[in-house]
């Protein structure tokens, strides 16, 4: 019998990240978590190359699931986690151009 289920769906998915690299030059974009809409499901995090999506510590906001944050020094603006959670969850990360980030934020990325 077919399968009834559709998983075209996740064909456009990233494999997760099978080690951790490091930066090496400043990227173009920077991932940017949108903690209003981040559900704290923790879905992203196995995919990033890097290794720099974590969740905020829990005294932070005092919620038992809190929302995750970019380590935005080591990010190298890949898109995955974007992807990944608009695919997989919900829609909280955008990808920032650098210069307006460090516009926004005041603070100048290494690389
Ligand atoms: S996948 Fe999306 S909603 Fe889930 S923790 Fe990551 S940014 Fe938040
Ligand atoms: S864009 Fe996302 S997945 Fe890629 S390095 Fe930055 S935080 Fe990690």
């Amino acid at each position: 019998m077919a399968n009834k289920f559709n998983y075209d769906h996740y064909k456009t998915i990233p494999e997760p990240a099978e080690k951790v690299n490091f930066k090496k030059k400043k990227p173009k974009l920077i991932a940017v978590v949108d903690e209003d809409n981040c559900t704290g499901c923790q879905v992203c995090v196995p995919f990033c190359p890097v290794d720099c999506i974590e969740p905020i510590p829990e005294e932070k906001y005092g919620i038992p699931i809190p929302p995750v944050q970019v380590r935005h020094d080591e990010c190298i603006g890949c898109q995955i986690c974007a992807k990944v959670c608009t695919k997989l969850t919900w829609d909280a990360i955008r990808m920032i151009k650098t210069e307006a980030f460090e516009d926004i934020y005041d603070m100048t990325l290494s690389g």
